[in-house]
């Protein structure tokens, strides 16, 4: 039987962030004949497997600490309240279930025709969806925007699949009592933080001396030093070479690290190594669309690929910046640009802030002070820091404090804020404010000027000598 052919102005691969983003406003905004397709869950990885059942997780963490903690205020609440894994579970899925529903609703809602399926590229203008029950539909569009996404990495491990990825961490459906996380980025942090803090026993594996190495030296040792405060056993300069199932749901892992060999019998070893382009399905390769090395897509700032009618934006970009809040602003701004008579309208890449969900959270925007050093030399850059124990911890014993740590990286006599770092309690909610000032050039003087909030720990960000 003969394809079902479809035409259309704006076809979207991918119904996550950035992909859902794009279409709605092409269509609901600017009357584009626009299709979307998906061949997971709608809202895509953000929405399915990260951001929202992450941090409904991390908020049962924070909850674990603060019950642990409110001892110290006068609570007589049992350190061991139990925390039922397996309701929490359940009743985040059917939250996630109904955001999904909501996704559906909203393309409706914007006139964007929805297909359920799997699209690969059959030329630079025709696109094979083949839908959930084998139907194929053959779809010629103006133009194609690829947002799919990507997929967690396994390292070349031998027995590796055995362990599971942060995908299979929002699947596990108890909580395991012993885990082993092995990575050091966002992921790694996010979910060791989050087991250590619901009573599972937590080990992380890190290939250097510290872990998150991409954010500022203070940020680096600050988290890597509280995590181990915290209990988190921290094997360092490790990597693994065999992972083996020994039965009773029991997995061994071999690993090496700066104390020698070892192996340790765990239930769940999650690996958290970073993540890939998810190309897999799509045969790119047909339309000639170029890629860099580690398969991401290569765009320009205006999302456009070197073909003229394929754009892609996201996760399987190479713009360095894995955020569903890019990937929504780039979809918004490629629209605009397209259907929307805004010539110039892209996404400035520049001052993107970003929080990693750590214990406690760590917030970032701009150079790290090493960067900054290189960019602007040792005399033209000033640096503050502030590290002291917020009021919350005043009715804690010493030993059970949490740390709070500030920095702000300033460049040239005017004393521009280049980079705004921090770690402690809130931190998430402080650095959205922040990044707005700091996107529209504030200085030092600038925080100066601004009357502190008191008694709130932010407040030192605008008192710094
Ligand atoms: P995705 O959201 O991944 O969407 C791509 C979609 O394309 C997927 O649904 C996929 O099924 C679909 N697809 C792929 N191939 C095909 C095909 N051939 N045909 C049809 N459909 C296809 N970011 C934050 O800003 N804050 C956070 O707190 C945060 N936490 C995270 C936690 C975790 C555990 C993870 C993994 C990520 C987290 N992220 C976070 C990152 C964020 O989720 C991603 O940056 C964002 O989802 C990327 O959006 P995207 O549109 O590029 O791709
Ligand atoms: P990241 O790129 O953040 O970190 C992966 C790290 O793992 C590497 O930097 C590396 O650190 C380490 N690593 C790499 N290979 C190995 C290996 N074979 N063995 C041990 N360690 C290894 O990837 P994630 O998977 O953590 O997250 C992917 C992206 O998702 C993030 O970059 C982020 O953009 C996004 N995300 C955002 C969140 C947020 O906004 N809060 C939360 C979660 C994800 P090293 O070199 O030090 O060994």
């Amino acid at each position: 039987m003969a394809p079902i052919q479809k035409e259309c102005d704006y076809l979207v691969i991918g119904g996550g962030s950035g992909g859902l983003a794009s279409a709605r406003r092409a269509s609901g905004m600017y009357g584009a004949k626009a299709i979307a397709i998906e061949n997971k869950r709608l809202g895509g990885t953000c929405v399915n497997v990260g951001c929202v059942p992450k941090k409904i997780t991390w908020q049962a963490a924070d909850i674990a600490e603060k019950i642990k903690e409110s001892k110290a205020y006068g609570f007589s609440v049992s350190e061991t309240a139990p925390f039922d894994w397996t309701m929490f579970k359940n009743k985040r899925d059917a939250y996630i279930r109904r955001l999904n529903g909501i996704y559906e609703k909203n393309l409706k809602n914007d006139k964007v025709e929805y297909m359920h399926g799997t699209a690969s590229f059959v030329d630079g203008h025709t696109v094979k969806v083949v839908l959930d029950d084998q139907t194929e539909v053959s779809v010629k569009a103006k133009k194609i925007l690829v947002a799919v996404g990507g997929r967690p990495n396994f390292p070349p491990v031998e027995g590796a699949e055995l362990g599971i990825s942060s995908d299979g961490f929002f699947e596990l459906e108890t909580q395991p009592k012993k885990v082993a996380v092995v990575g050091a980025g966002y992921i790694a942090v996010e979910m060791a933080g989050m087991f250590q803090a619901l009573g599972t026993e937590t080990h992380l594996f890190i290939r250097h001396d510290t872990f998150l190495r991409t954010f500022d030296p203070m940020v680096q040792e600050k988290v890597t030093a509280e995590y181990e405060r915290q209990g988190i056993v921290i094997h360092k300069g490790s990597s693994q070479s065999k992972l083996e199932d020994i039965g009773n749901g029991q997995k061994r892992l071999h690993y090496k690290d700066s104390n020698g060999e070892g192996t340790m019998d765990i239930d769940t070893v999650l690996w958290a190594i970073g993540r890939a382009p998810e190309l897999e399905k799509l045969n790119l390769s047909v339309t000639k669309v170029e890629t860099n090395e580690k398969d991401h897509i290569i765009v320009d700032k205006y999302q456009n690929t070197n073909i003229p009618q394929i754009y892609a934006l996201g996760d399987v970009c190479n713009q360095g910046y894995e955020l569903t809040p890019v990937a929504i602003a780039a979809g918004r701004r490629l629209a605009d640009r397209l259907f929307g008579g805004q010539p110039d309208a892209h996404l400035d890449y520049s001052n993107i802030p970003s929080v990693v969900f750590a214990h406690p959270e760590v917030g970032s925007i701009g150079m790290t002070e090493p960067d900054a050093r290189e960019k602007y030399g040792d005399e033209n850059i000033k640096v503050y820091t502030s590290s002291f124990t917020a009021l919350y911890y005043s009715m804690m014993e010493p030993e059970d404090k949490g740390p709070t740590s500030y920095k702000l990286v300033c460049a040239g006599k005017e004393e521009k804020i280049v980079g705004l770092h921090i770690l402690g309690l809130g931190s998430g909610e402080i650095l959205q404010g922040f990044g707005v000032a700091i996107k529209m050039g504030a200085t030092k003087a600038d925080f100066d000027k601004c009357v502190a909030i008191h008694p709130t720990s932010a407040e030192e960000l605008v008192t710094m000598k």
